[in-house]
């Protein structure tokens, strides 16, 4: 009960949910035959909690260097969904991601869907959608909070040893990224990385991936990210599991229909982090796997280590009887002034889970009557 009420505190914590969403402006170096996904689509899509709109209907153009090579990877669950393949995503060949605002999304092919999770780590959601992804043999990415990474390293780390992709999505989960100088997007990105980085043991552990929070996308951050060779991550469907209320079986049915929407393919973005989706993960790895839909996982340019330490449960044990480890809390308020309280605001694991079990539980309320956004 004590996390429940935590993942969604936190959620809130790192929404704010002010932000606006906007499609990539016309830029006529990356102009293709297919017509950008328009800011009003994204608006109806993102900001109407009860939303019936379906996604926009192009599908995602085939970019230039696509990748031809398909293979299964090892499974030893018979009869699961499985991996079929895996797509090498560079930032020099694919800069920016995702229909959603962007023009160009993954060489998808008919019936192939890249699955993405936002937010965490948070046990523990993390841990049952890593069991259920296991259960099928299914591999995913990942878009780590420098925060959530501090705090839960161990779960970070297991996510990378169940053979999934770790990219970042910011410090601290800030909703105002669009607003962001080159000093503010430092901080945040460059800190969201070192944090994760950190977290996990191992530097190439890291992908090349940034995802950025609320979708709150600038031509300044994407400039930043370029010239970071991060490639910057939209979607191509999301499935509203930030909702409050939202039934599992209602994330399925819409992450389906988006899907068949789009081309029947896409880049799907979930949030470990809700219960709902935890529930909701194993449902709709078996709606794909009844519709002939295939995985396919999206992984960085390069070498990666096989796997990163992992500390055994007494070591574990240990650490935190010391304290350890340690978190920042979530500030429900601008993130601006952020980092210079970092250091204040430490607070051991479970003091910072108390704290947000009492005080800030009618903050959910006021996020929701504003739209009812979490996340995207
Ligand atoms: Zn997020």
């Amino acid at each position: 009960m004590f996390r429940s009420v935590v993942a969604l505190t936190l959620a809130v914590g790192l929404a704010g949910a002010s932000s606006s969403v906007r499609a990539e402006e016309p830029a006529s170096e990356h102009m293709q035959a297919m017509p950008p996904a328009k800011p009003a689509a994204v608006q109806a899509l993102l900001f109407r909690p009860q939303d019936k709109t379906p996604a926009p209907q192009a599908a995602p153009e085939q970019p230039k260097k696509a990748e031809p090579a398909t293979s299964t990877l090892p499974c030893a669950h018979p009869g699961a969904l499985g991996t079929s393949r895996t797509i090498t995503v560079a930032a020099d060949a694919f800069p920016r991601i995702g229909t959603m605002q962007y023009r160009n999304s993954l060489p998808l092919n008919d019936h192939e869907v890249v699955i993405t999770f936002d937010d965490g780590p948070l046990p523990p959601y993390t841990d049952r959608v890593l069991a259920a992804l296991d259960a099928e043999c299914v591999k995913v990415t990942y878009f780590i909070v420098g925060q959530m990474a501090r705090a839960y390293p161990d779960t970070l780390r297991r996510i990378y040893n169940a053979g999934h992709v770790i990219g970042t999505h910011s410090m601290h989960h800030p909703f105002s990224m669009d607003r962001m100088d080159a000093a503010q997007l430092t901080s945040e990105i460059d800190g969201g990385i070192a944090a994760v980085k950190a977290a996990i043991g191992d530097d190439r552990a890291v992908a090349p991936f940034f995802r950025v929070p609320g979708l709150a996308r600038s031509r300044t951050l994407e400039n930043f990210a370029a010239a970071q060779t991060l490639a910057v991550w939209s979607a191509d469907e999301v499935a509203d599991d930030w909702h409050h209320g939202i039934k599992p079986a209602q994330i399925v049915e819409r992450a389906m229909r988006r899907i068949e929407a789009k081309g029947h393919r896409g880049v799907l973005l979930l949030h470990d982090i809700h219960p709902a989706t935890a529930m909701a993960v194993p449902m709709l790895l078996k709606e794909l796997k009844a519709k002939g839909y295939k995985i396919v996982q999206a992984v960085p340019a390069g070498e990666r280590p096989a796997s990163v330490p992992e500390r055994t449960p007494d070591e574990i044990a240990a650490a935190r009887a010391q304290g350890w480890p340690r978190v920042i809390k979530a500030s429900l308020k601008g993130h601006h002034s952020r980092d210079h309280k970092d250091a204040a605001a430490d607070e051991a694991g479970d003091s910072f889970l108390g704290k947000l079990a009492g005080k800030k539980r009618h903050t959910l309320a006021a996020a929701h009557k504003a739209d009812g956004l979490f996340d995207r």
